[in-house]
C-alpha cells in the first residue's frame, strides 16, 4: 500500500493555510512506506504500539520525530522515552509521573499531550472532561522538569453524526481555550484522524494524526 502523494500534498497544503501540522500515523505499515513519506518532507511520525516504535525508529533517518499516539503502559515507558519526541496520550498521573521518573534518568524532555475523554465510548482512554480543570491544575502545581505539557488531546465518537462529533471536539477546545489563558505552554490541540479530521480543523484543531488516508 505505497503513499498517495496526490492526497498528501493537498493535506499538507490544507493544513498549512490552518497553521496546523500533520502526524503521519505509520502503524500497520512497512519501513519502506514510512520512508517515501519521509522523503516527501514528513518529519511527525505517530505509532500506537510501544514496540513499533522500537522496531521501526533504529530503520529510519534519526531527524524523524516519533509520535506515541496509543495507550501506553507504565512498564514500557523507559524502553518507548529514548525513541520519542512527543507523547500524544498520557491519560493518567501515574504515567505522567513515571515519564517524568525515566525522563529524568535520562534527561531527556519529553513534549506531552493530555488525553481527554470526550466521546460516549467507554473503551477510549483519558481523563475524565467535567473535572480536568482541578486534575490540570494539581499537575501544573507539580511543575515537572522533563515532561513538558504542551497540549491535550482528544478522540471523537465513532459515528456518522458529524454534529455530535462537532460538539464534541468543541468541547475539548472549550477547555483548551480556558487553561491557555493562563497557561502559555499550551500551543498543541491534537485531533482529528482520516474520517473526522475537517471536523477537528473546523473545531480548533492544530495537529491532526491521520492514517488510511495518506495510503492507496
Ligand atoms: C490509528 C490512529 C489514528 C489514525 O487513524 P486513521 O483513521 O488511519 O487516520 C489516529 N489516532 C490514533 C490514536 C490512532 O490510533
Amino acid at each position: 500500500m505505497p503513499v498517495n502523494h496526490n492526497v498528501y500534498k493537498q493535506l499538507i497544503a490544507d493544513f498549512e493555510k490552518n497553521n496546523s501540522q500533520l502526524v503521519a500515523v505509520t502503524k500497520y505499515r512497512s519501513i519502506e512506506d514510512v520512508n517515501s513519506l519521509y522523503n516527501y518532507g514528513q518529519r511527525k511520525m505517530g505509532e500506537n504500539k510501544v514496540q513499533e516504535i522500537l522496531r521501526k525508529a533504529p530503520l529510519l533517518p534519526e531527524n524523524i520525530e516519533w509520535h506515541m499516539i496509543g495507550h501506553l503502559q507504565k512498564n514500557k515507558v523507559s524502553k518507548l522515552l529514548p525513541f520519542v519526541n512527543m507523547i500524544h496520550s498520557v491519560d493518567s498521573l501515574e504515567l505522567l509521573l513515571e515519564i517524568e521518573k525515566q525522563a529524568a534518568k535520562i534527561h531527556k524532555e519529553i513534549l506531552i499531550l493530555l488525553q481527554v475523554h470526550i466521546s460516549d465510548e467507554e473503551q477510549k482512554y483519558g481523563f475524565d472532561l467535567t473535572s480536568f480543570e482541578n486534575v490540570f491544575f494539581d499537575i501544573e502545581k507539580l511543575n515537572l522538569k522533563y515532561s513538558k505539557i504542551v497540549g491535550l488531546m482528544g478522540m471523537a465518537s465513532f459515528t456518522e453524526d458529524q454534529s455530535k462529533i462537532r460538539e464534541e471536539f468543541k468541547s475539548l477546545k472549550h477547555l483548551y481555550d480556558q487553561l491557555s489563558k493562563n497557561n502559555s505552554n499550551l500551543s498543541i490541540l491534537s485531533m482529528g484522524m482520516s474520517g473526522d479530521y475537517q471536523l477537528a480543523i473546523e473545531s480548533g484543531s492544530n495537529m491532526v494524526r491521520i492514517g488510511s488516508l495518506l495510503f492507496e
